[in-house]
């Protein structure tokens, strides 16, 4: 037998192959895993020019598949302030100006991570608060989960916005008495025009548009957006993750990544869907088409459409099926009316392409459940792994539906408040009493047979599979009487690779360590079954390997 490119040896490899659940050593030759077994199985396809790894009796496992993230928007981010964990005024203050002094030459300061209750609880920010902080330049900050910014009054000036301004359903620049902006902008088209003025608009096309880039970026606005999403890819890599699906897209960034490809660089796998928006028609669906006919690689592809039906709890803009419990009268706004909806999932299914929506209050989550199951009426059933994208909310009544429906729940361990590091108020007061044991339902939609796919959604949380792992083990309820949602480790293992692949019809070549998989492979620092879920966040991943080449080394 031909000696292997790579041996991992000497490990405690979780395989998720339920014929070899656990074993020693892996070995790799062209990118594919040649065999799994003992340290000994290997000895022979060790030889002189193979690349042989000790794991030191560490944890190796199949190569994290992070399942919805945004890699521009995470990458351009990586050097804005961080404020996740921030609290109070007076921290806040310091955070902002320190950074601003650290960045003289920066004309605009954007601050990522502030919670709606940065300040405290009961008082939400403005610009009067963020004038006392810093006055002489445009400074604005974005809540985690990317629904809501805030912006000092040099901004809004900038931006034109300070006396408000008229936008489409669901978006909102929230006005004082005064005739004045507060501050406050509710979705992206609120926000989207300061962050298009602190020179990073492109890196939000796909996301705000679902357009291309017009014009079409220079040779140098290309190398330098091409220099982000390396950036991107490298701090996937240093997180363990051999794959990603993108929840925002367009040719545009394909393009980038298939010339980051043909340079020898693409680190980790990419699956970038097109983003499909409420002002499209169905025969904007042809591109879409047209991406997956053109991407179809195991290291680029495309073959999904992406789509927002509603906002967050936090700004009131999920949709609710009854009021919010804490704004009576008011249940959200949603982005697509049902029958347009159910009219867009048809022809995108009929299209053979794959559909992920976004869909947080329970209002949304049964508007899309009706239009997949539309699109199963007009089609027939196939195989089509449609998705609902968060399920912060639900009901009893569609619950059972995703697994009678056949769709899959991508889920983020992290997000559940007072799980993984975002506060519970306000939003378990927002969803109220009644709602909570439907909400966040993990372990329910489980065990109802519901596929469960697990990501972070970065940059609204870390990108950090092993944080997501510990957030799920030890979620904790909001009430004694509440369900259980909390995953095993290897229920949640399976999550972050299994249905990873599932989820994106690649579960007979990764997702599990086993012959003739793809060599996508993660050895950690420690060995993750013998640790204590509370200190699971010190262990870390040592080496990366895709496709049998190291793409991180500690
Ligand atoms: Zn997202």
């Amino acid at each position: 037998m031909p000696h292997a490119d790579l041996v991992v040896e000497n490990g405690h490899v979780i395989t998720m192959d339920p014929d070899r659940p656990r074993a020693e050593a892996v070995a790799v030759r062209d990118g594919r895993i040649v065999a799994v077994g003992d340290t000994h199985d290997v000895h022979d396809l060790k030889g002189p020019a193979t690349k042989v790894i000790d794991a030191a009796g560490n944890t190796v496992l199949p190569g994290f598949i992070e399942a919805h993230m945004h890699l521009f928007g995470g990458a351009t981010q990586l050097d804005h302030l961080q404020l996740f964990g921030i609290r109070g005024f007076d921290a806040l203050s310091e955070a902002i100006r320190d950074y601003a002094a650290a960045r003289r030459d920066k004309p605009w300061l954007i601050g990522q991570g502030a919670d709606y209750t940065i300040l405290s609880v009961g008082e939400r920010v403005t610009r009067h608060h963020l004038d006392r902080i810093i006055a002489d330049r445009p400074f604005m900050m974005i809540t985690p989960d990317h629904h809501t910014a805030w912006a000092n009054t040099r901004a809004l000036e900038q931006a034109g916005i300070l006396r408000g301004k008229r936008l489409g359903p669901g978006n909102e620049i929230v006005m004082d008495a005064d005739g004045l902006a507060s501050g406050e902008l509710r979705e992206g088209e609120a926000f989207n025009p300061l962050i298009e003025l602190a020179g990073e608009g492109r890196t939000r096309l796909g996301l705000s548009t679902g357009g291309e880039p017009d014009p079409y970026p220079t040779p140098a606005e290309f190398a330098a957006d091409s220099a982000i999403l390396r950036r991107g890819l490298a701090w996937c890599a240093s997180h363990g993750i051999t794959s990603f699906q993108n929840m925002d897209g367009n040719l545009y960034q394909l393009q980038l990544l298939a010339q980051i490809e043909a340079e020898g660089d693409l680190i980790c796998r990419a699956q970038i869907p097109f983003h499909f928006k409420n002002f499209m028609t169905l025969a904007d669906l042809e591109k879409a088409s047209a991406m997956a006919r053109s991407y179809t690689g195991d290291w680029l592809k495309s073959g999904m459409v992406k789509i927002f039906m509603d906002g967050v709890l936090d700004s009131w803009t999920a949709v609710m099926l009854d009021e919010y419990s804490d704004r009576p009268g008011w249940t959200g706004e949603p982005l697509f009316s049902p029958e347009f909806f159910a009219e867009v999932a048809t022809e995108a299914d009929r299209r053979g392409l794959q559909i992920a929506v976004h869909a947080i209050g329970d209002g949304a989550v049964r508007t899309v459940l009706d239009g997949y199951e539309a699109a199963q009426h007009a089609n027939g059933r196939r195989d089509s792994r449609h998705r609902v994208e968060h399920v912060e909310v639900t009901t009893e009544t569609d619950i059972p539906r995703f697994a009678a429906l056949g769709v899959i729940a991508s889920m983020q361990p992290t997000h559940p408040p007072g799980s993984g590091g975002f506060p519970l108020e306000p939003t378990i007061t927002r969803i109220g009493r009644k709602r909570w044991p439907v909400s966040f339902p993990t372990r329910t939609l489980k065990e109802a047979g519901a596929r469960v796919v697990f990501a972070s959604d970065w940059p609204v949380a870390p990108i950090d599979p092993i944080l997501g792992i510990q957030a799920a083990v030890m979620r904790k309820p909001w009430a004694d009487d509440l369900p259980d949602q909390r995953l095993t480790l290897d229920e949640a293992i399976h999550a972050y690779t299994v249905e990873g692949a599932y989820a994106e019809f690649a579960e007979a070549r990764k997702g599990r360590l086993k012959p003739g998989f793809l060599g996508d492979l993660v050895v950690l620092s420690d060995e993750i079954e013998e640790t204590q879920p509370s200190q699971f966040m010190t262990i870390r991943p040592v080496t990366t390997i895709c496709g049998g080449r190291v793409t991180y080394q500690a």
